[in-house]
């Protein structure tokens, strides 16, 4: 499956849906591995991302990296990708049409990686992934059941590094109880 991921990663590299690929420097398809139980899905590259290609390599990306250690796994032992590849101007947020024009891409990740179990970022790939208006203050602490397209698993709302580290405590901790139920599931056969 792996080659079939590597093949949309370079489609998807020239991709032009949408007006991000005027401004991006490239394509942040996703990073990990193409048989991971884990998936984890931001929303979308900022500064260093654009610039590095991989996604979750800035300031949040190391505070992720120290959840998924937390957990007794590496970023190798997982994927991690983000509902829009390409970085939205000045860090804003995607906008709704950038979001469905991106949104192929990532349902070819789920189709072609089949995790058990997905992680949800904030409330970008919340709202996408549980096709809900709901906030992920309201959200997190539950579990749902993803089923779509030959992929079954179960999704795992948390708050996004980013607005962890800008919450402090509260949410960090919240977000380290998230990530047990993570570690708790995939543990179950
Ligand atoms: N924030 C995201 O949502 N994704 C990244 O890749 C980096 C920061």
């Amino acid at each position: 499956m792996s080659d079939v991921l590597a093949d949309v990663a370079r489609k998807a590299s020239q991709c032009t849906a949408c007006k991000l690929a005027e401004t991006r420097t490239q394509v942040v398809f996703g990073v990990g591995d193409p048989n991971a139980d884990l998936l984890f899905v931001g929303e979308g590259p900022g500064e260093q991302e654009d610039l590095r290609g991989e996604p979750f390599v800035g300031r949040a990306g190391k505070l992720l990296t120290q959840l998924i250690e937390g957990i007794g796994l590496t970023r190798d032992d997982v994927y991690i990708a983000n509902v829009v590849k390409c970085r939205p101007p000045g860090n804003r947020d995607p906008q709704p049409d950038e979001i469905a024009a991106c949104s192929p891409w990532l349902d070819r990740q789920l189709e072609l990686i089949r995790p058990r179990v997905i992680v949800t970022l904030g409330n970008f790939a919340t709202k996408l992934l549980l096709d809900t208006s709901d906030g992920i203050t309201k959200l997190r602490g539950q579990r749902f059941d993803y089923s779509r397209a030959g992929v079954d698993a179960t999704l795992i709302p948390t708050f996004h590094p980013s607005a962890v580290l800008r919450g402090g405590g509260k949410p960090l901790a919240e977000t380290r109880a998230d990530f047990v139920v993570v570690k708790r599931v995939l543990m179950q056969a």
